[in-house]
């Protein structure tokens, strides 16, 4: 299943997008379809991560009925179509998931990135925060704070976690997965270098990753009975119609199951959390191309589909 949350007309809502290509309101067509107020989670797309099957579940059921009434042109079709279907591009679409616990990224998760960069791969996952209050949806601007010199784009996978869990072995962690999306972890480059050469002080994630704006997402998430092998999906970056980054997750280093591993080590994973999953090659800080005002930024995942993002400069 493809779920998303998007805006229309000011009200945010919770969506399936079909087999056709639009968009179904889900609280909406519950309406129409059982004449009753649409449960709670239908307002959230994290409340139905968190109930785990029952919401999913109740969701395809929405979805199997709305699709028989709208093709058999029938009263209740019609009003589904007029009422709770939307087109992707009348809609807004925002980060499927609002308000995430966390944003935890994989540093150096690629072998063609760890060769591009010229750096020892770290012998266990290595991993930063971006927070939540840095995402933007599909559509959206990215707009370079102030100062920055160097933007920069990374396409990742991102994992949705579904399930509450500390300590989770990799050998149990896809039992946690919700389901994937797409994640641009944008970069200010010059301000991820250490303040003082040789400074005891390493790497500074924190605003080299982390203004307003910096983690697009989305534009949906593809639940994971539907993704195929997480582990072997083609993912790729355009700026401006020109390829940028071109990798499979093959290539990771360190693969989801370890990750989640790591991540869990004495933290609690819960519902809705996302973890980025690292960038193949091509990123700027190795080409030397770095993000301009106006560029259109297209990040691509096999069997997900186009985050795309405009770039601006704050004044
Ligand atoms: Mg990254």
């Amino acid at each position: 299943m493809k779920l998303l949350t998007f805006k229309v007309r000011s009200s945010e809502k919770v969506g399936i997008l079909m087999e056709n290509g639009k968009i179904l309101d889900l609280a909406g067509a519950y309406t129409i379809l059982f004449e009753h107020q649409a449960p709670g989670l239908f307002h959230d797309l994290k409340a139905i991560i968190e109930s785990q099957a029952k919401g999913l579940e109740l969701a395809k059921l929405v979805e199997t009925l709305s699709m028989k009434e709208i093709k058999a042109n029938s009263p209740l079709g019609e009003r589904l179509v007029g009422e709770a279907v939307f087109s992707p591009e009348n809609v807004t679409l925002n980060p499927p998931v609002k308000r995430p616990g966390k944003i935890l990224c994989m540093a150096v998760n690629y072998w063609s990135h760890a060769r591009e960069m010229n750096v020892e791969p770290p012998e266990s996952p290595y991993l930063f925060i971006k927070l939540a209050s840095t995402l933007v949806g599909h559509k959206s601007s990215i707009v370079i704070p102030r100062g920055a010199e160097k933007p920069d784009h990374e396409v990742e996978l991102a994992v949705v976690i579904g399930g509450r869990g500390k300590y989770i072995e990799r050998g149990k962690a896809m039992d946690y997965v919700f389901g994937y999306t797409i994640l641009n972890d944008v970069t200010l480059r010059e301000r991820q270098a250490p303040l003082k050469k040789g400074a005891r002080l390493g790497l500074r994630w924190l605003p080299a990753k982390n203004f307003d704006t910096s983690a697009p997402l989305g534009p949906l998430i593809v639940t994971a009975d539907e993704i195929g092998d997480p582990h072997n999906l083609r993912l790729q970056l355009r700026v401006n119609g020109e390829l940028r980054q071109d990798g499979r997750t093959s290539d990771m280093i360190f693969k989801i199951p370890e990750i989640i591993e790591a991540a869990s080590e004495g933290l609690t994973l819960e519902p809705g959390d996302i973890i980025a999953t690292g960038t193949p090659s091509g990123v700027g800080a190795a080409t030397g191309k770095f993000l301009k005002q106006g560029d259109i930024i297209e990040a691509w995942i096999e069997n997900i589909g186009f985050l795309e993002n405009t770039v601006t400069y704050e004044v």
